[in-house]
């Protein structure tokens, strides 16, 4: 079926006119001179590039080896321990502190309105009285 193509860029067609297009490509033209300049090795990760990121540093590499090197420097281990030290247990903790909170406050409020809302009855009800 696809009887042109080009093997570099993985580009395959059935007209030699759209091969010549394709070879024509900024795309095609970027890998020709990426190839040439690395002597003829094409990086395995020029198009299915693997991200290495670690989150709590902010840090990003393309290489498995870079990666694990910042793993090992101090400043990622002291960014993963600030990670660590907030654990979903303490976290579950200071939540349900501020619920307790909350609830208390809530409890409060409702009173308050309670009291308002009867005092504003009443005034209505004066009012009603009046007419
Ligand atoms: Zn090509
Ligand atoms: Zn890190």
């Amino acid at each position: 079926m696809n009887k042109f193509g080009c093997e570099m860029c993985k580009y395959k067609c059935t007209k030699k006119s759209n091969l010549d297009i394709h070879l024509s490509t900024k795309k095609h033209l970027e890998l020709e001179t990426l190839l040439k300049s690395n002597n003829g090795i094409l990086p395995a990760n020029t198009n299915t590039r693997k991200k290495f990121s670690c989150e709590p540093c902010g840090f990003i590499c393309y290489k498995n080896a870079c990666y694990m090197r910042h793993t090992q420097t101090q400043k990622h281990i002291d960014n993963t321990q600030k990670c660590v030290s907030s654990t979903p247990s303490e976290l579950t903790a200071v939540s349900v502190d501020l619920m307790v909170q909350l609830l208390h406050q809530s409890k409060l409020i409702t009173q308050l309105l309670e009291e308002r809302l009867t005092t504003k009855h009443m005034d209505s009800k004066e009012n009603v009285n009046d007419i």
